[in-house]
This record gives C-alpha cells, sequence and structure tokens, in this order.
C-alpha cells in the first residue's frame, strides 16, 4: 500500500474542495445549491443519497431520484459529484449514474463485512473511492479498509479524516485527531487525505477555524457541507453553511493568506500543542473524578485523606519516569505537588461535607 501512487489527486487544482449539502432533499435544493459554488474554487459537489442515521424515523434520504439531480448539477455547472455508499446495491446505483468521486462513510469503515461487501461491488472501479476514518481511532481498522479495496483492484484511493467520537466532548461533533492523522499521512505519504471540517465541527462556530487547522496540516483536500437554506436542512442543519459563505471565504480567507513558510509551520505545531494540551485537561478532569471515588471511599472507612507514605513512593516513582522521557526532577515535582494539592482539597471538601 505503501508504494501505490496515487495519481488521481493531480488532476485536482490544489486543495481539492468538494462540496454541497449533507443531503440531497429536492431537485431544486440540490441545483440552487449547486450554482452557488464558484468552480474557481470548488471543484466537486457533493450530496448524501442514502443517509445513515443515528435514530430511525429521520429523514433517511431521497434515494435513487437524487442521483438524477446529481447527473443534471454536473451537466448544468461542470462540477463533478460525490456520494456515500453504505452496500452493494448503493454501489451498482452510483455506478450506473456515473458518480465521480464515491466515498464510505464513517459507520460503514467500522463494519469490515459491510466494507468487504462494497469492496465487491466496486471491484476493478476505475472511480476515485475515499474512506472516511472510522468512528473510533483505530487507524488499523482505517488500513483495512483501504486494503480490502486494494485487494478487489481499486487503484484510485484516498481517505477522510472526519474526527471521532469520543466520551466526553464539549467543542466538537466529533473530535479531530491531527496526531493520529498525521502519523497515517507518515505511513502512507501517496494516499491523499482530505479532512471533512463539517463532521468534525457539527456547528457553524468552529468550522472555520478547523479548515484553517486542517489546512495548517496541508490536507490534499476539504470536504465541506453547504445548503442554500441551511437553517430548514432535513440532516445535519446545525453545520452546514450558505454556498455563498463558503465561498467567500475560501476567496477572502483561506486563498487570499499569504502565509510565510514560517508561519504555516509555527500554526501547525501549535494546533498540534494545542491539541496535547487539551488532552492534559480531559486527563485531568478523569484524574479528579478518581480523587472523588477514593475521597468517598476514606470517608466510609475512616481513613487520612493524605497518606504520606504513599505520596512520597508514588513522586520518587515519577521522577524516575520523568527522567526517562527527558523530563526535569523539578519539573515532574512542581506539576504533581500541584495536581496533589488540588485532589487533597476536592477529598477534604468530600469528607467534610462542603
Ligand atoms: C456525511 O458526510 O454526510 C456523513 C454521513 O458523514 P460521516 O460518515 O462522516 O458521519
Ligand atoms: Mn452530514
Amino acid at each position: 500500500m505503501k508504494n501505490i501512487e496515487q495519481n488521481w489527486i493531480n488532476s485536482f487544482k490544489k486543495p481539492l474542495i468538494i462540496s454541497g449539502p449533507c443531503s440531497a432533499e429536492t431537485e431544486n435544493q440540490v441545483l440552487e445549491t449547486a450554482k452557488k459554488l464558484d468552480k474557481n474554487y470548488i471543484q466537486v459537489f457533493r450530496a448524501g443519497i442514502w443517509k445513515p442515521r443515528t435514530r430511525p424515523n429521520c429523514f433517511e434520504g431521497i434515494g435513487q431520484i437524487g442521483l438524477k439531480w446529481l447527473n443534471k448539477v454536473k451537466k448544468e455547472t461542470g462540477l463533478l459529484t460525490a456520494t456515500e455508499v453504505a452496500n452493494s446495491t448503493h454501489v451498482e446505483l452510483a455506478l450506473k449514474y456515473d458518480i465521480d468521486i464515491i466515498w464510505i462513510g464513517a459507520r460503514s469503515t467500522v463494519n469490515p463485512f459491510t466494507v468487504q461487501e462494497i469492496s465487491e461491488a466496486l471491484k476493478n472501479t476505475t472511480k476515485i473511492i475515499l474512506v472516511k476514518n472510522p468512528i473510533n481511532p483505530d487507524v488499523d481498522l482505517w488500513i483495512g479498509a483501504l486494503e480490502r479495496l486494494i485487494n478487489q483492484g481499486i487503484k484510485n484511493i484516498g481517505v477522510i479524516h472526519r474526527g471521532f467520537s469520543t466520551y466526553k466532548s464539549i467543542k466538537y461533533r466529533n473530535t479531530p485527531n491531527w496526531g493520529l492523522a498525521l502519523k497515517f499521512k507518515k505511513l502512507y505519504p501517496n494516499i491523499p487525505m482530505l479532512c471533512d471540517p463539517s463532521h468534525i465541527s457539527g456547528n457553524r462556530e468552529c468550522l472555520f477555524e478547523v479548515i484553517k487547522q486542517a489546512m495548517s496540516f496541508k490536507y490534499e483536500g476539504l470536504i465541506v457541507e453547504t445548503h442554500c437554506n441551511p437553517d430548514k436542512a432535513l440532516s445535519d442543519s446545525q453545520q452546514q453553511i450558505r454556498p455563498e459563505q463558503f465561498v467567500e471565504f475560501l476567496k477572502n480567507d483561506l486563498f487570499k493568506k499569504t502565509n510565510s513558510k514560517t508561519e504555516m509551520e509555527l500554526e501547525h505545531i501549535r494546533v498540534l500543542i494545542s491539541e496535547l494540551d487539551q488532552n492534559l485537561i480531559y486527563l485531568l478532569s478523569e484524574r479528579m473524578e478518581s480523587s472523588e471515588k477514593v475521597a468517598i471511599i476514606k470517608k466510609i472507612n475512616n481513613l487520612l485523606v493524605f497518606q504520606p507514605k504513599r505520596w512520597k513512593s508514588l513522586i520518587e516513582e515519577y521522577k524516575t519516569l520523568g527522567q526517562k522521557l527527558c523530563l526535569s526532577e523539578k519539573f515532574i515535582e512542581n506539576i504533581f505537588k500541584e495536581i496533589h494539592k488540588e485532589s487533597i482539597n476536592l477529598q477534604n471538601k468530600i469528607i467534610n461535607n462542603i
């Protein structure tokens, strides 16, 4: 897989921008949205035809008729077309309607049976097939999906980073894992990687920030959801923006910025640092939850909050580990003194019912 050249990306302007609604809803909505996407910036029109919805009885996609609308978009605007498939029937129809780019969604990537079925239905196709990351951060599952496609003689492949479902997520719908995406890119530099900031953000507020972060990682492209009337969208309405707004952003912000190489490199590292710092905060929060649990046991059993012997042995253990990882003794001591102090305060509050 490492050596498979992916030349398909070179036939597009870089970055490759794919945009369009989460779902095709009506012919008018599809055509209106497509016509507002400026072809100078956007090369491919996306629309979901079959929608994997978390709960039943929601809008589950318009089905086959939507593929006709995509054909119409291509004829009237010249944009290429892209849609998601989740089984062999979808594949047959997408091929029949000559969709240019087919993607496998996050909920399908997690299931090897589904990926195998899709891969077999796509056997030897020359279409471009993009694989979204699985909903959980399992790189092997992601790589496995690509291998299944390659095993069926599929040559033009790429991946989409759309974030991961996390147990605690405050800011994002699907937390990005830039570090993991970067590792993937290092392992397989030839495989084009796109970013899906819409499904990462889940809202309009942090969408542009995520796009900028993604671009600092030199992704080969973006897939962004746009809808001519986002508030009325039948799926993912909170994260969709108007096509005009997206075009404005591309024109005035993303492509206009003449960032120097140093600025780009700095931005790239800063995004990684901030991801690591945020992970530290999540860990600290989990750490304090454990302190709360320990406090309850201590309270029931009348044990002292501060256990000097345990603290001494732990701090020594941490310093040794820190040294092995090039972290100074003083640094480890300072950090853990603070964590310990906070933990003691918290436990005292619980024990004394404050
Ligand atoms: C989509 O692109 O509309 C979609 C369903 O995405 P994901 O598979 O990332 O959830
Ligand atoms: Mn969507």
